[in-house]
């Protein structure tokens, strides 16, 4: 057969066509090529495979653009996206979070949703767990103290996740516990728990489901901790669940194909031959990652390790009502102090008036509370002895006149009584009794004794109910010893013969109405001498008035030597002299008055070298229940002195 003539240049031009359209297959520019970083949280090389499916799913539906998957671990990853050598960053939300805020990642253009055991993921969360022998470690609580391991303290899943739940418990980590680091993949973290490296460890969720499939894994072998029982969650899990992996565009990048890859991600058709063999359900709407980022900025972990830079104007933003409140409650404090440091001022000022007031007082000046209440509750006060009377003010004074200290009378009120004079006690008691009764003022004239002197008082004091309602005696305490000396002076000068000392006339006689009107009541009998001395004007012209004086001192000192203690001599006037006898009957006095003139007779007074004779007459008289007033008495005595004189003196004769 003869091939057809224009054959060959049929073949001839089909091979230049192909020759053409080869040339300008190579000729023509290349694709422009679309960098996807994926993150390697297993070994790199399963990454990429894994994913490479995505690329080639990109390829046909974006058309014009070559797309190319590197698998990176974390470190790489970052330095990556420092140095703008990616287009799509596909990596765990924590990461995310903080690549936005460092490398101003834009928002995300899909969330990944992971397929797993025949359900739809699109949120993962952390796994804490021990080995199953751990029989110490049973809940989160159990962790302080504890080596933990997980694979770096930047990963959300693996570590960050778990810490959040365990500050929420008290456990900050890693101050509460001892942390091992393990690196990536985080198989590595089971594996230091299972060879007792560490004894708690924290994994992503599905890590133990991945390889327990692999076969790599027996599940049984570990005991989960603080196990969530989440409906339609098909791993293990010990957390709250925080959203899938977002697959993120960095801001360089041309609009339209990012628009156009995003378009894609979310048509990809679920569940296809494709998304299955990358093991993923597909791609969804991105989720909200803020619930990352607060558990990122609770945790302090970057990019929130370090305090934001505060200005003045955020503080007083953020807290105006706080420091308004704060200023307006100082600002009270700081009045209510300087009120309290001047009224403090003022209050001790006070004191120190009082304590001069009191201090200069020539008085002593007292203030007792008798409701015995104390310091202490009363009933505490019952307890301890329920003492009534307390000294509640007490000047320096007040103690000198008591020759008492401060303490001890504050700490023992009654040693007040204590001190009152055994004489005066019953008079002190029944003056305080009827005070007390009566609420009147209490007056009190006695004497204090103390280390065997005593001196005279006067106490005044005047009840009052204090505002407490308490009843308290205010009172003044005077030091009366002198004047009670000169009152005696005084009576003993009003009473006494100067010359003699015996009483005088006057007192004499009002003694003796005394004594008469006891004679009268009781009927006891008493007696009344009359005295006068023989001759005596002889004796003053003989031996001078001087002497005279003497022979007078002379015999009052043998009559008052000659009385008993209830028995009264006087000077009636001149050189007359009388003697009160109480309780003595005529006959008795009589015998009395005849001693007593033998006594004088024997006295021995000298003049001029030798005794003056000195001899008295005596008239004795009964003092009678019907003597209206001493003058009877005195006349009928003296009648008798008149007969001793008539009947030659130096004798002794009783009125009939
Ligand atoms: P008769 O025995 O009668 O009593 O004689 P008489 O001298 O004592 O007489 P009369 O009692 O009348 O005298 C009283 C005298 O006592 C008069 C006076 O000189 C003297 N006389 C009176 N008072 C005092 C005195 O105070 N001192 C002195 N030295 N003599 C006095
Ligand atoms: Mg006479
Ligand atoms: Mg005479």
């Amino acid at each position: 057969m003869t091939p057809h003539p224009l054959a060959g240049w049929r073949v001839t031009l089909g091979l230049l066509l192909t020759l053409f359209a080869a040339i300008s297959t190579a000729w023509a520019e290349p694709e422009p090529t679309a960098r996807i970083a994926v993150l390697a949280y297993r070994p790199k090389l399963e990454t990429q495979r894994r994913w490479q499916p995505l690329a080639v799913y990109l390829e046909q539906s974006v058309p014009g653009w070559r797309f190319e998957i590197n698998a990176l671990s974390l470190p790489e990853l970052e330095e990556a996206i420092a140095r703008r050598q990616v287009d799509f960053v596909f990596t765990n939300p924590g990461h995310y979070v903080l690549m936005t805020y460092r490398n101003g990642l834009s928002s995300p253009l899909a969330t990944m949703v992971e397929r797993a055991d025949g359900r739809n993921l699109a949120a993962f969360g952390g796994v804490i767990f021990t080995q199953i022998s751990r029989k110490d470690i049973a809940t989160l609580a159990d962790l302080k103290g504890k080596t933990l391991a997980a694979a770096a303290k930047n990963s959300l899943g693996g570590y960050q996740i778990q810490a959040h739940e365990l500050a929420h418990l008290g456990i900050t980590l890693p101050a509460d516990a001892d942390l091992i680091e393990t690196g990536m993949p985080q198989d590595r973290v089971i594996e230091a728990v299972l060879s007792g490296r560490a004894d708690v460890g924290f994994v992503r969720t599905g890590v133990i489901e991945d390889l327990a499939r692999e076969g790599r894994l027996d599940p049984a072998r570990l005991k989960i901790l603080n196990r969530q029982k989440l409906a339609d969650f098909p791993f293990v899990v010990s957390t709250h669940l925080y959203p899938e992996w977002p697959f993120a565009v960095m801001p360089s990048i041309d609009e339209e194909l990012a628009r156009r890859t995003a378009a894609a991600l979310l048509a990809m058709p679920h569940d296809s031959a494709m998304t299955t063999s990358i093991g993923i359900h597909g791609f969804t709407v991105p989720s909200d990652y803020r619930s990352v980022e607060t558990l990122l900025r609770e945790l302090r972990v970057p990019p929130f390790d370090k305090m934001p830079s505060f200005t003045r104007q955020d503080v007083w933003t953020r807290y105006r009502l706080e420091i308004a409140g704060s200023l307006l409650a100082g600002g009270l404090i700081t009045i209510l102090a300087a009120f309290l440091i001047v009224a403090n001022r003022r209050l001790s000022q006070a004191r120190s008036i009082y304590r001069d007031v009191m201090a200069a007082q020539p008085t002593g000046v007292y203030r007792l509370n008798v409701s015995g209440r104390g310091r202490w509750p009363r009933l505490f006060w019952r307890a301890r002895g329920g003492r009534r009377y307390r000294f509640e003010a007490i000047n320096d004074r007040f103690c000198e006149i008591l020759g008492v200290s401060r303490e001890q009378l504050y700490t023992d009120a009654g040693l007040f009584r204590k001190r009152v004079h055994p004489e005066d006690l019953a008079e002190f008691s029944r003056h305080n009794r009827e005070a007390r009764e009566n609420r009147t003022a209490f007056n009190w004239e006695g004497r204090l004794l103390h280390e065997g002197h005593s001196r005279w008082v006067h106490l005044e004091s005047l009840p009052r109910r204090a505002d407490n309602g308490d009843l308290v005696w205010t009172g003044v305490l005077y030091d009366i010893s002198e004047r009670k000396a000169v009152e005696a002076e005084l009576q003993r000068l009003a009473t006494t013969d100067s010359l003699t000392g015996l009483a005088n006339r006057h007192h004499f006689l009002a003694q003796t109405s005394l004594e008469m009107a006891r004679v009268k009541r009781f009927g006891d009998p008493a007696a009344l001498l009359m005295l006068d001395l023989d001759h005596f004007k002889l004796v003053n012209d003989t031996y001078g008035h001087a002497t005279g004086d003497t022979v007078l001192k002379a015999f009052a000192a043998t009559l008052r030597g000659s009385l008993r203690q209830i028995d009264l001599a006087g000077r009636l006037g001149g050189e007359e002299f009388g003697v009160l006898l109480p309780g003595t009957s005529t006959e008795s006095a009589r015998q009395f008055a005849e001693r007593l003139r033998e006594n004088v007779a024997a006295m021995d007074v000298q003049g001029w070298g030798k005794t003056i004779p000195v001899k008295v007459s005596i008239g004795v008289a009964r003092i009678a229940a019907d003597d209206a007033t001493p003058d009877n008495v005195l006349a009928r005595a003296d009648s008798a002195l008149y007969r001793a004189k008539s009947l030659g003196r130096n004798r002794v004769e009783v009125a009939t």
